[in-house]
Parts: C-alpha cells; structure tokens; sequence
C-alpha cells in the first residue's frame, strides 16, 4: 500500500513536471511580460522586442561578459539570423541549412540536434539562412528551405510531425519563424523572385492539419479545412481582375517571407508582403494588391480584415514585408512598421487607417511622401525604371538610380519599440541601386524578375544607422552611425538600453534615450541576427547569434565589395552579469 502511494506521487510528481513545460496559449499570449522565457519570435506576439528586465543597465553593464557559447559547427556556417527560444531550462535555436539545437540555457551543454535533410535543388533567394522557431505544448516548430515546416518534441527532438507546406521546385522556400496565435500555428511563403503566391496559412501546432488558407494575391480562392481534413472554399481574396492584368495574378508573387506579428485587442494577425512578381511592373499595370502591404487577417476565420498598401504597383522589389509591431496610444492600439521603401508608416492596427507616415532614410527617389488623407504615395513617374518595349531594341528598358536600393531602407532586421520611451528603434541603411527592366515571362522554378540591377553607395560614409524615431513626430531623435549595412534586430530593455549587432562582429547596447553606446563585444563573425534577454534564478542574460551572411554578400553588389572582408562563422553568444 504505501509503495503503490510512494509510485503514485512520483507519478503524480512528473505528470506536473511535464505540465509544467509545456507551452499554452495562455503563456504566449503573456510573453511579453514574463522575462522568464521567451516563447515567441518578437518577444512576445506583438513583436516588440521589448523586456521589462533592468539589471543589466548603464550603471551595471560594465560588468556584462560571456557566460558560455556554443558553434553550429561543420563547413555549414553562412548567414545566422535567427532568434533564440528560452523555455523550462532550454534554448531552442535555429541555424543555417535548416538546422535546429536545444541547449542547456544556463550551461552551452548541446541536449540535441536536428539537421533537416535538404534535396539538391532548393531555391532560397538570399542565403540558407533560417529565423527561429516557435513553441507550442511540448513542440518545437519550425520551417525549412524547401517549404516544409517540422515538429519536434522539445525534451527529445524526435520529430512528431513534418507538413510540405509547397513544391520547393517551383521556387517556394520557408525561413520565418512561425508565429502562434489563438491556439493556430501562422506560416508564410518564401519565392518572391520565382512568382510563387503569396498567401498565409493556418494549421493545428499538434499535428500540423490545416485549418485555413488565405492567398495574398487577388483573385485567389481561399480555404478551410474540416477536422478531417476535407477543404471547402472561403472565399476569394479581393476582386478578381480588379488590380492585376490578365492572367498575371496566377503567379503574382507578394511572399509573406518573413512571417507575422498578432494582436490579442484586435485578433488580427499582421503580415506583410512582398514584391508583385515579376520586378518589371509595366506587364503589371494596377496596384496589384496585395503585394507590398500590410495584411491583418481576422485568425478566427482566415478573411483580411484590412490591408494597406505601402508601394502600389511596385517596381523596385521593395517587399513590404516588414514587421508591424503594434502598440498603445493612449486608447487607441497602433502599428509601427518601416517599409523596404524608406518610409516609416503608422496605421490603426483595427481598421489599418494611416496615421502618419515619413522617411527614416535620408534619401528617398521613388516618391516624395504619402499623402496621409488618400494614403498613396506621391510617386516620382519618372524614377520608375523604363518599359524595356519602349527602348530601341525591345530588350532594356531605361535605367535609374532608385534610393533606397531594393535590400532596402531596412530588410529583415527586426526593430523593436520601447513603450518606457514610446520609440522605435530602427536598423536602417542608406544606399541606392541602378534598375532596368528585361523582357520576361513566367517558367516554373526560373528567377521571374524581368529586371536587372546593381546595388551602390551613396557615399563614402557609415551606411548603417540604429535610429531612435518617435512615431508621432516622426523626428529621428538619436542615431547611432555604423560602417557596414546593419542587418542584425534589436532588442530593448527597461534598463533604458538597447542591443544590437553589427556585421562587423560586435553586439553593442546603447542608452535607449541618449543613443551613447555603452558597451560592445567581439563576437568573431557579423552579426545579423536579433538578440534576446532573459531571466533565471535571478540573473539577467543576454543572447544573440553570430554569423555573417544573408541577402547583402549575394546581391549587394559595389556594397558586397566593400564589405567583403568580413568573415563566416556561425555560433550563439550567451552573456550576464559578473558578480
Ligand atoms: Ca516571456
Ligand atoms: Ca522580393
């Protein structure tokens, strides 16, 4: 009797140890304010990036030195821009060519590995990079470069599902980190470049089942899935014919490459788009919805609730892809978002009216600002490269030297906003490009551009700049200047600092008022990736990954020259207090 109470307990004993661990909608809904974990890509679902944590502050910072860190190891180092989970003791992080690790948070120690196996022909667009995952019960989850999305058993790594989420031969790819919202699993598309549609699925985290489809490319249907699987349709996004030419729309790009942001006032999740396919936008003539917009999508059913459109009829690849990190103004619940084109838009996150918009980038050539009562850009005619069937041989149209290029007034660097002092903070870049058009037509997993193009300089200068903006005013309130194009998010503190990495290897913090850099570290490669913070059993940490790579080495052109010197690496930092 008493030995079967004993064994009772025990079991009882690890039945709540297990609970304990797994991951419910209730704590990711909460992320953001528990510094104890982080549990989702953003720090918390609305993706500020923000941590209330303070004892790593400017007075105790001089202190901040490396605790343990751990290389992704073999020849497969490449960018690393990916975000660290922190769950029960662990982190979970991602790595180049679909690698996934679990580690002893406190220790380094490697619990285990998995490395996808990849086919010869994936075709990922800007490195074979990956950004993190997410964790739902007792899963971890994430997407690969040839669009499959992978469960895990957090304390094993035994995979317990894998969904193909498209055909990776027609030039779909997934490298976002998953974002969990009311109990679904949100997943977007990669291929912009391959005239893949863009769309925004929903699926049960448990077993990887459907559960909606929504395109983000008018015309097409929508989808719902019964228990059993079976689809039904859910109506079309948009009208079809409205904003898109002929038959155009069936491969019209709009990528939701880097995954969404959600918002528990509104239940609307924000995703943004990329590029209508393809760059030459005269075989495109409309706004092509909804390519380079926000779209917030109603999770309960899968319908947009509302879109906005940053770039109308785009021809400058500038994917409006961007993070919509939304936030509290007074009553009313915002969204911040600074476009690939160069402006910083505000919009209501409940009925997507704009309410204000300005550059953050110093020079801007596609258009002189938007007007906040159409919400449309003023565009400049002539700075959109030329219609290649008006040149003298049919086969290049007029170039132009287009600011900001298309990597970007800011690319996939997440910003964070801190709402101590109500500011985003913004990696940001300065360069231009020359653009021209090319006859093209689409062919299944070919580059569908229609456009050629060479990444410049606009000066000798620093071309990355972390800035401090306030969205009210629009007013850069502090920038702090850097050589190399930032490509690393950011992280802010309630110990009124800011992190971020630079590819020249350091991750640095500054003042979050001040812009004063108080402190950096070598981490031996670049770093493109965002950091996150933590606490356990007291102890604030820090944790940011190491590896140079992603889109600026492959297409940055004269920009690639310049910062060639950097070196590969691939590895994650983890730091804290000396005592
Ligand atoms: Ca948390
Ligand atoms: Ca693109």
């Amino acid at each position: 009797m008493r030995k079967n109470l004993s064994s009772l307990l025990v079991a009882a004993a690890l039945a709540a140890t297990a609970a304990q661990a797994k991951v419910t909608d209730q704590m990711i809904e909460n992320d953001a304010r528990t510094p104890g974990d982080v549990l989702s890509w953003g720090i918390g679902q609305d993706g500020q990036r923000y941590s209330p944590l303070k004892q790593i502050n400017a007075g105790t910072i001089g202190r901040l030195v490396p605790v343990w860190s751990f290389s992704f190891g073999g020849e497969k180092q490449r960018g690393q821009e990916t975000q660290p989970l922190i769950h029960d003791g662990k982190m979970f992080v991602t790595a180049s060519y679909s690698r996934i690790f679990a580690l002893d948070a406190r220790t380094g120690a490697k619990l285990w590995k998995y490395e996808h196996r990849l086919p010869d022909g994936i075709m990922p667009c800007c490195d074979v990079i990956n950004r993190g995952a997410a964790l739902y019960d007792d899963l971890v989850i994430f997407a690969t470069l040839d669009a499959q999305l992978v469960a895990l058993k957090q304390d094993s790594g035994e995979v317990v599902w894998k969904e193909k989420i498209d055909d990776y031969a027609a030039g779909y790819s997934a490298t976002a980190a998953p974002l969990i919202a009311e109990g679904l699993l949100l997943t977007g598309v990669s291929g912009g470049e391959f005239g893949v549609v863009g769309r925004v699925e929903a699926r049960d985290p448990r077993t990887g089942q459907l559960v909606w489809i929504r395109p983000v490319v008018e015309g097409h249907m929508g989808k719902k899935f019964d228990k059993a699987g079976n689809a039904s349709d859910n109506g079309v996004s948009g009208t079809p014919g409205k904003t898109w030419p002929g038959d155009l729309w069936k491969t019209g790009g709009a990528a939701t490459w880097l995954g969404g942001s959600y918002n528990k006032k509104t239940g609307l999740a924000y995703f943004g788009t990329g590029n209508p396919s393809p760059w030459n936008s005269h075989l495109r003539k409309g706004d092509n919805l909804f390519s380079t917009s926000t779209v917030a999508i109603d999770v309960k059913t899968g319908q947009i609730a509302w879109h906005y459109q940053n770039t109308p009829n785009d021809g400058w690849d500038y994917d409006g892809v961007n993070e919509f990190i939304t936030y509290e103004d007074g009553g009313r619940v915002l969204g911040g978002k600074a476009d690939r084109n160069g402006f910083f838009y505000v919009n209501d996150a409940k009925t997507g009216q704009l309410v204000n918009a300005f550059p953050f980038v110093k020079k801007i050539t596609w258009a002189t600002g938007i007007d906040l009562k159409t919400g449309r850009p003023n565009f400049v005619p002539e700075n959109r490269p030329g219609d290649p069937t008006a040149g003298a041989d049919g086969k290049k149209g007029s170039v132009v030297f287009a600011a900001p290029s298309f990597l970007g007034g800011k690319n996939q660097m997440p910003m964070a906003y801190s709402p101590d002092t109500r500011l985003f903070y913004v990696p940001a870049n300065e360069w231009g490009m020359e653009i021209w058009n090319e006859p093209v037509t689409y062919k299944k997993g070919a580059a569908y551009l229609g456009a050629g193009f060479t990444i410049k300089t606009l000066s000798d200068g620093p071309i990355g700049a972390l800035r401090a903006i306030d969205p009210k005013t629009g007013k850069i309130v502090w920038e702090a200047p850097n050589n190399a194009p930032l490509w690393g998010g950011v992280l802010t503190t309630g110990g009124n600092l800011v992190f971020w990495g630079t590819p020249e290897g350091f991750l640095q913090a500054a003042d979050a008022k001040t812009g004063k850099i108080v402190w950096k570290f070598q981490t031996g490669s670049g770093v493109v990736a965002p950091p996150v913070t933590w606490e356990d059993k007291g102890e604030q940490y820090i944790a940011v990954a190491s590896g140079w790579g992603g889109a600026v080495p492959l297409w940055g052109g004269d920009v690639a020259k310049k910062v060639n010197y950097l070196e590969q690496g691939g590895s994650i930092w983890v730091f804290k207090l000396l005592k």
